[in-house]
């Protein structure tokens, strides 16, 4: 069903910042960046191997990278696994039982389609599954 860790999604105060940190003192490249309305975020895209880093800067107060960032600082935020068919993959997990906290796919960053599962039923991870050509 999960295909590869399709990436990592770090959420920190400062966009720019983090991403000098990552080029300069890593030599990661940001190939991209990209608002995400929906989810009140800025994102920069950083591949490594077949994986990549995304770094989330909220661009609303009241946005959910915020919201992580007041509760816990900046950090981890989320792992994305890639799928092949979400909404079978979905499907598949509600069955299962697993708390879903989006029931059908939405626009992810990149052209993906993604959803999340509730950190409840996953040991506390937030997991994002992600479907992209
Ligand atoms: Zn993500």
């Amino acid at each position: 069903m999960v295909k590869k860790i399709d990436h990592i999604g770090i959420a920190v105060k400062d966009l720019e910042k983090a991403v000098e940190f990552y080029e300069q003192m890593l030599g990661i490249k940001c190939e991209g960046k990209e608002v995400v309305e929906e989810q009140k975020v800025k994102v920069a895209f950083l591949p490594i191997g077949d994986t990549e880093i995304e770094l989330l800067e909220s661009t609303d107060e009241e946005g959910p990278i915020a919201k992580f960032i007041e509760k816990k600082g900046e950090g981890i935020q989320h792992i994305a696994f890639r799928v092949d068919n979400i909404e079978a993959t979905l499907e598949d997990l509600k069955n299962k039982g697993v708390r879903l906290i989006d029931e059908k796919p939405r626009y992810g960053a990149g052209g993906a389609k993604i959803a999340f599962l509730h950190p409840k039923s996953t040991n506390g991870v937030l997991i994002e599954i992600s479907e992209r050509e």
